[in-house]
C-alpha cells in the first residue's frame, strides 16, 4: 500500500509499505477520505506531541477490508469512521471518566499509524458505523466530537449572545453547534474576508474582519477558535460581567498569552478550555446524519495522497481560501 510518512519535522515521504496485519481485536480499513487537521500541521512542523516517523491522519472514513478474529461488531464492507483517541480504560483518569486525560493515551495518527495511507489497522473500540453517510462527512466525526466536548464545557445558557473568534473549519462547526445550543445571536470575527463571508452565509448574525469594531463587555460567552495567543489574550475584554470565555483553538506550545488579570476578577469571568473529546462520537454522527450540522461547504480541497505536504502547506500559509483539505488515499 501507499502511505505518506512524516519522517521528521518538515519532511514527508510517500512510501510503499506492506499491508498492515490486523491484530485479533483490530480492523483493517481502506481509507476513503482523510482530513488534514491543525494537529497534523503542528506534527509536520515539529510543534506537538508525536513521535517520528509517523503516518499522520486521525480524521477519516473508510470501508472495512478485513476483520481480526476477536472482532464482534463489524464485518467486511461496513462503512465506518474512526475515533482516534485510545484510552486504556484502566488508569485513574479513565476510571473517573476523564478518558481524554488517559495516562496511557495512544492515538491513531499521532502515536500509531494513521489514515494518511491506503489502509490502516485500528482497534475495534475506535470504530463507528457511519451507515450511508459520505466518507468525507464521516471524516468530520472526530473534529466535530472535539467541538461538542467544547460546547459541553461551555454549557451555554439558552438565548445567549456569543462572540466567536476564528472561522476556519473548527470555528464554523462551533458556530453551528452554538446555534444548536440555543444562542440567540452569534457574531463571528475572522481577519480573512472569505472566512468571514462564509460564516455569514452559514448562519452568523454578523461577521467582521477586525476586533476593533466590537463592543466591549457585551457578550454572554466569548469563544476563541484561532489558537493565536494575540487574539486569545483579548477574549476577556468582550465578555460581559459574569460571562464565560472558552479557549478552544490550539496554540503552538511554548507561546505565552498576556492577559490583564484584574478584569477577569472584576468581571467574575469563567475561563474555560477544552481538550480533545470525551465520548462524543455518537453525538457527532447523529448531528451529521440528521444534517443538523452541515460540513459540505467546509471542504475546500480534495487531494491525492501524493499531495499531503502541499495540503499541509496550504493550511499553514492560508494564502488561498482554504478550509478542510481532504486527502483521498484510494482515488
Ligand atoms: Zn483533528
Ligand atoms: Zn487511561
Amino acid at each position: 500500500m501507499k502511505a505518506a510518512i512524516i519522517l521528521q519535522p518538515k519532511q514527508i515521504a510517500l512510501q510503499e509499505l506492506p499491508l498492515p496485519e490486523p491484530a485479533p481485536g483490530e480492523l483493517l480499513i481502506r481509507v476513503m477520505a482523510s482530513g488534514i487537521c491543525g494537529t497534523d500541521v503542528h506534527i509536520f512542523l515539529g510543534e506537538y506531541l508525536g513521535s517520528y516517523p509517523i503516518i499522520p491522519g486521525h480524521e477519516f472514513g473508510g470501508v472495512i477490508e478485513q476483520v481480526g478474529s476477536a472482532v464482534t461488531r463489524f464485518k467486511v464492507g461496513d462503512r465506518v469512521a474512526v475515533e482516534p483517541n485510545l484510552p486504556c480504560d484502566n488508569c485513574v483518569n479513565c476510571l473517573n471518566n476523564r478518558q481524554n486525560f488517559c495516562l496511557n493515551w495512544q492515538a491513531v495518527g499521532v502515536t500509531r499509524p494513521g489514515g494518511m495511507a491506503q489502509f490502516v489497522s485500528v482497534p475495534e473500540k475506535a470504530v463507528f458505523s457511519i451507515g450511508d453517510l459520505p466518507f468525507e462527512q464521516g471524516a468530520f466525526m472526530e473534529p466535530l466530537s472535539c467541538v461538542l466536548h467544547g460546547l459541553e464545557r461551555l454549557n451555554l445558557a439558552v438565548a445567549s449572545k456569543v462572540l466567536l473568534l476564528g472561522a476556519g473549519p473548527i470555528g464554523l462547526l462551533l458556530m453551528q453547534g452554538l446555534r444548536l445550543n440555543g444562542a440567540a445571536e452569534v457574531v463571528v470575527v475572522d481577519k480573512n474576508p472569505d472566512r468571514a463571508a462564509l460564516a455569514q452565509s452559514l448562519g452568523a448574525d454578523r461577521s467582521l474582519t477586525s476586533l476593533e469594531e466590537l463592543e466591549q463587555d457585551a457578550f454572554d460567552a466569548v469563544v476563541d477558535a484561532t489558537g493565536a495567543v494575540a487574539v486569545m489574550s483579548r477574549t476577556p475584554d468582550f465578555a460581559r460581567p459574569g460571562g464565560k470565555v472558552l479557549l478552544f483553538g490550539v496554540p503552538a506550545s511554548g507561546q505565552k498569552m498576556t492577559v490583564e488579570a484584574f478584569p477577569i476578577f472584576r468581571k467574575g469571568l469563567t475561563m474555560l478550555s477544552s481538550y480533545t473529546s470525551l465520548r462524543n462520537s455518537y453525538q457527532a454522527l447523529s448531528l451529521l446524519k440528521s444534517r443538523q450540522i452541515s460540513v459540505e461547504r467546509l471542504i475546500s480541497h480534495r487531494l491525492p495522497l501524493e499531495e499531503l505536504q502541499r495540503g499541509i502547506e496550504l493550511i499553514e500559509k492560508g494564502s488561498e481560501p482554504v478550509y478542510k483539505v481532504m486527502i483521498l488515499p484510494n482515488g
